[in-house]
């Protein structure tokens, strides 16, 4: 991803102008071969929107999108798949779920009784027993849905799945299990990851990277590793001291994030977090900082003017 924005109109209507929102802010980004990278950032940050621009499903305002696909030619199959947060409505009810799986092929053309078979194949690849093929989404629990999702972005045999809060619509109990397979299917198939998500401890656990986003904008890009034990930007930072320890209790996240999440309407001027940072300084307010390493880390990018 090379200088992305995506602006969106909000309202507007008869002889009244829409009001602009910047959804994501010159973010550039990328996701190298069976990597996993983990977008995370409150709600309203623009991970998701930046996912579907990744998997094609929105027009970024500017910047450019390239995938070098692994693989010569590249036909026959769909480099980019979407798994969604919500496994119930992403699953058309009237459908029995060997066509739900299989309709990725039939789009292509792939003939009936061929679908049918790579349905059951990527079914078994989940953990689903074949007869799964002729049932409706309705008769299965919620992990057996995502997995049911998961099977019908495999059978496109793509190079990367963009997985926007896959777990966060999943009972705890199940969540695990979910998280495993997906990591079975990088280490098997070496599928590279765009993982969104707000749940640090499944991050930690799933990604090779962390990019942090806040209103729009990248603050930090690092290893998971790095990002985690030393965090040099001030938001990443807040947002990990938010994050409840064994033993330790949970500080309240008002405690280390002063107030509100500005309206991304109107984004304040130079940083972009400089209303709820604890470090800024007056010149925060009018310069934007660039994503530029941290010191004595050449690979851990941070964009504040006085990072760690
Ligand atoms: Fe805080 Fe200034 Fe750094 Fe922004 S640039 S994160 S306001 S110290
Ligand atoms: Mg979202």
């Amino acid at each position: 991803l090379e200088h992305i924005n995506v602006d969106i109109p909000i309202g507007g209507g008869f002889l009244k102008p829409a009001v602009w929102l910047q959804a994501v802010n010159d973010v550039s980004l990328s996701v190298l071969k069976g990597e996993t990278l983990a977008l995370v950032g409150e709600s309203g940050s623009g991970k998701s929107t930046l996912g579907y621009v990744v998997a094609g499903l929105r027009k970024q305002t500017a910047g450019t999108v390239t995938f070098n696909s692994a693989r010569p030619g590249g036909e026959g199959h769909t480099p980019v798949q979407v798994i969604f947060q919500d496994p119930f409505s992403a699953l058309d009810p009237r459908m029995v779920v060997g066509e739900i799986v299989a309709e990725p092929l039939r789009l292509k053309g792939v003939p009936a009784d061929k679908r049918q078979a790579r349905a059951v194949d990527v079914l078994g690849q989940v953990g689903l027993p074949p007869e799964a093929a002729r049932r409706y989404p309705h008769q299965f629990s919620g992990g057996q849905r995502q997995r049911i999702a998961i099977a019908r972005a495999l059978i496109a045999e793509p190079e990367m799945i963009v997985a926007d809060e896959p777990l966060s619509a999943l009972d705890v109990s199940i969540q695990s299990q979910v998280l495993n397979l997906l990591d079975d299917i990088k280490k098997q198939h070496g599928i590279s990851y765009l993982f969104i998500s707000h749940d640090l401890g499944v991050v930690r656990h799933l990604a090779d990277r962390v990019a942090v986003l806040y209103l729009g904008r990248l603050m930090e890009v690092a290893a998971s590793e790095d990002l985690f034990q030393t965090p040099s930007h001030p938001y990443t930072q807040a947002l990990l001291a938010a994050v409840p320890r064994i033993g330790r209790g949970r500080r309240k996240k008002e405690q280390i994030l002063r107030g509100e999440i500005p309206s991304p309407l109107a984004p304040p001027s130079g940083c972009v977090f400089h209303t709820r940072c604890p470090k800024a300084q007056d010149i925060c307010k009018s310069q934007r900082p660039a994503l530029l390493p941290a010191p004595g880390r050449p690979t851990q990018l941070s964009a504040c003017h006085f990072k760690d």
